[in-house]
């Protein structure tokens, strides 16, 4: 598929994607990784097809952790692994035309990063190498664009990027509160910056996020306010966040599957 066939709609063309959904193995693989999560919601649905699956590590707020993840033509879904390539829990779906990913990313700590935003929550992951990044940026961009059938998602409010714990000991806001038991460090729900709580006391609804109002950081709830003259926002549902808190004490590395070639899309 071109870039300008993405100006018309979708499902009435027949592509690679429509050819794989319709494939007994891809109904199996599907089965299967619904088989495979505890508390899966149910995963088929006609015209999805599974394009990819891998292991990566996601960068939360205390350490990096080991995520398997399964990249459809419409959603992408994780979860934590409990046996390596049998047994997944805590599965998330995030809808595929609500998501934006960065372009690479290079750290010294992960490298072959980049960025997965959603309005609900946004996080790094890193590949085991370029070309694995590579393989997955390319097939997740094929089927955000697939998933969101010419309407571009960029425009969409997504959640910030939290600094993880380890990468502030002192207030990014004040600058001079430094953290301990009882200065305890949270975050500003609009720009992912780690503070104190006497530079976070403000609450400020972000609709994308929670129906509730959220913690923001001093120099955002201003911004927010300014911005909230011009331009009222609308309330959404409710949301939980909750992302279980164990850790990894290794990575075993397996390269990620791809079950569509990226010049048959
Ligand atoms: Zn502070
Ligand atoms: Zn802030």
């Amino acid at each position: 598929m071109s870039a300008n066939d993405l100006s018309q709609p979708t499902s009435t063309k027949e592509d690679g994607l429509g050819q794989l959904s319709r494939s007994v193995e891809n109904a199996k693989r599907i089965k299967s990784v619904q088989d495979k999560f505890v508390n899966s919601q149910s995963l088929m649905k006609e015209g999805r097809a599974l394009v990819g699956e891998g292991i990566l590590m996601k960068v939360c707020r205390k350490k990096p952790k080991q995520r398997a993840f399964f990249l459809f033509n419409d959603i992408l879904v994780y979860g934590r692994v409990v046996i390596n390539g049998r047994k997944y829990s805590q599965q998330k779906i995030i809808p595929l035309n609500e998501v934006q990913i960065s372009s690479p990313i290079d750290s010294e700590e992960n490298p072959y990063s980049w960025l997965i935003c959603s309005p609900k929550k946004s996080f790094i992951v890193h590949a085991n190498s370029d070309r694995e990044r590579q393989e997955w940026i390319s097939h997740l961009e094929r089927c955000i664009q697939h998933a969101s059938g010419g309407n571009n998602a960029q425009n969409n409010t997504v959640a910030a990027h939290w600094v993880p714990d380890d990468k502030a000991d002192t207030c990014m806001h004040c600058r001079t509160t430094k953290f301990s038991t009882y200065n305890r460090k949270h975050h500003c729900r609009n720009c992912g910056f780690i503070v104190c709580e006497g530079c976070s006391k403000k609450r400020f609804l972000l609709p994308h996020l929670d129906s509730k109002r959220v913690r923001v950081c001093d120099t955002c709830f201003i911004k927010l306010n300014m911005n909230n003259m011009n331009e009222p926002r609308q309330n959404t549902r409710d949301s939980s966040d909750s992302d279980g808190e164990e850790n990894h004490a290794h990575y075993s590395p397996v390269p990620a599957t791809f079950y569509q070639n990226i010049e048959n899309f």
